[in-house]
């Protein structure tokens, strides 16, 4: 027990036959408690660093997992986004993402939490009708994964600590030797011999002095922000009624979309009741049949770093989720009555920092189908810039050319860090490179690639930017990466 955090303590409550003390605050800027020593930190839990922990405590590392909310899974919980992108090859074939994506998938079927990828094709009620790039989805329970998250963590000896918020990095020179937490026990050291960024925001490797660009330097944008909700109390055979003789409609116009309910957008704008930055709803069916996801209101310019920016774009996307549900009320059928399940504890952030490596990963490659000689995973994910046009809804959609593509070891080590190791949403890939892997198939999988990576660094003496990848392919392997 911390002495001085109950200096003042007094005997009042036991003397009044009530168990609990009073307390005082001591806490100060100052005051930083060398709480946690570990061989790997990972800071962020969301699906990459989530997966980044459990793999390199499978190798053998002693690895403390913290992240700023209750629970893990990042934007797949939090942040209630879903389903899990594609997993397969672009001919929808075969499914390409394994290793800890898929023991997660199974688990959660297990628990009657998914869907499984090979049942679910595009086109359909299960991926919001959309019928370009969107093969083998998979649907889940965002309450589920929570538990599977636990649990895998768990058995694989992974020490979690929630509601602790990185705040610097502890650096050596270029050296990172762990990073200062606030947690509610106030500011506390966790020292470690090594450490992955998984914050989504690249905010560990910016703090530790890594070259990093925000959004597109040559667009001057960043992807928009979406908050995701869920509603239950759908009749979902008239919303599927509905939606299914407008399917030969859905079209793309000047990288507008017009798809899923575009007619009654249309009608609710002539009625001077829409005016969010789509012309129709992505609303995607979910495990449970009268269940649905809606990923549908857009905030432009979001800077999810930027804590007043943030916080004016939460409160504008319960905004548009009240328009949207008043919207669902009134124009759709089947959705009469249905209930809001809940908004994302976080507001979805497509797109922030990019750390930069000596290699950035270029969107060429995923277009030609490059797979490289240090290549740590494969995907077809297809290359979806949101609001890259301008605009209120303008994207970009790139389909690629090869069937799948690779991601490079090398996209994982920043420059100028030491002892650092990038996963998810941050590596060092080109801006529209990222809106591509940064969906949460890619994301787990670089982050089993970064802990299995951290753990053959932490026993054998290398570091991350010499590492040599003919020992860390047989470990991919091993924890069952498929690499083709
Ligand atoms: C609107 C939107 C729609 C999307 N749609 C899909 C989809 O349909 N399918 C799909 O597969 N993917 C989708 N994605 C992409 C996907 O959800 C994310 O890109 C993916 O979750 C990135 O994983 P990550 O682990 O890098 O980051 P995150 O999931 O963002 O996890 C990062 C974690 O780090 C924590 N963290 C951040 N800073 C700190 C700090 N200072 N201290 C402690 N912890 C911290 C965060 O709280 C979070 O838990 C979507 C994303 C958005 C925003």
């Amino acid at each position: 027990m911390d002495r001085r955090k109950f200096l003042g303590t007094v005997g009042l409550a036991a003397a009044a036959g009530a168990s609990f003390p009073t307390l005082v605050s001591c806490d100060t800027n100052e005051d930083i408690k060398e709480s946690y020593q570990a061989d790997l930190l990972v800071v962020g839990g969301g699906p990459a660093g989530a997966c980044a922990a459990v793999a390199a405590a499978r190798e053998g590392a002693k690895v403390l997992l913290v992240d700023n909310g209750n629970c893990l899974g990042g934007m797949g919980t939090k942040g209630l986004v879903g389903p899990f992108m594609t997993c397969y090859d672009a001919a929808g074939e075969n499914m390409i993402i394994r290793g800890l994506f898929e023991e997660i998938v199974d688990r959660l079927i297990a628990e009657g939490g998914a869907i499984h990828p090979s049942k679910i094709r595009q086109g359909t009620e299960f991926t919001a009708w959309i019928n370009e790039g969107h093969d083998h989805c998979t649907p889940f329970d965002a309450e589920i994964l929570k538990k599977v998250y636990d649990r895998i963590c768990a058995e694989a000896g992974v020490k979690v600590l929630f509601h602790a918020n990185f705040v610097r990095p502890i650096m050596k020179g270029r050296k990172i030797q762990g990073a200062v937490l606030l947690t509610p026990s106030g500011l506390e050291a966790a020292r470690a011999k090594m450490v992955i960024d998984a914050t989504g925001d690249g905010t560990v490797a910016f703090r530790a002095g890594a070259p990093c660009v925000f959004g597109d330097p040559e667009s001057g944008r960043v992807q928009p922000a979406s908050l995701f909700f869920r509603i239950n109390n759908v009749d979902t055979d008239r919303l599927i009624a509905d939606v299914v003789p407008h399917l030969p409609e859905f079209r793309r116009v000047n990288g507008v979309s017009y798809r899923c309910l575009h007619w009654r957008v249309a009608e609710a704008e002539a009625a001077g009741e829409w005016d969010l930055a789509r012309k129709s709803v992505n609303i995607w069916r979910s495990v449970e049949k009268d269940q649905w996801v809606i990923n549908c209101t857009r905030i432009h310019g979001v800077d999810s770093t930027d804590c007043e920016n943030l916080t004016a774009a939460e409160i504008e996307g319960r905004r548009q989720v009240e328009e949207l549900m008043n919207f669902f009320h009134k124009y759709v059928p089947g959705c009469e009555k249905a209930t809001l399940m809940g908004t994302g504890s976080t507001m979805g952030i497509r797109e922030s920092r990019h750390v930069h490596g000596d290699f950035v990963l270029p969107v060429q490659d995923l277009i030609d189908g490059v797979i490289p000689d240090d290549n740590i995973l494969l995907s077809a994910n297809s290359i979806d810039v949101h609001g890259a046009m301008g605009g209120p809804a303008g994207g970009l959609y790139m389909p690629i050319k090869k069937n799948m593509y690779g991601v490079p070891y090398r996209s994982l080590v920043p420059r100028d860090v030491e002892g650092l190791l990038l996963a998810g949403r941050c590596i060092s890939a080109a801006s529209p490179a990222a809106g591509a892997i940064r969906v949460m198939p890619p994301a787990m999988a670089i982050g089993q690639a970064a802990g299995i990576a951290a753990a053959l660094c932490l026993s054998s003496g290398a570091s991350p930017a010499t590492l040599d990848y003919a020992d860390l392919k047989p470990l991919l392997l091993k924890q069952k990466v498929y690499l083709g």
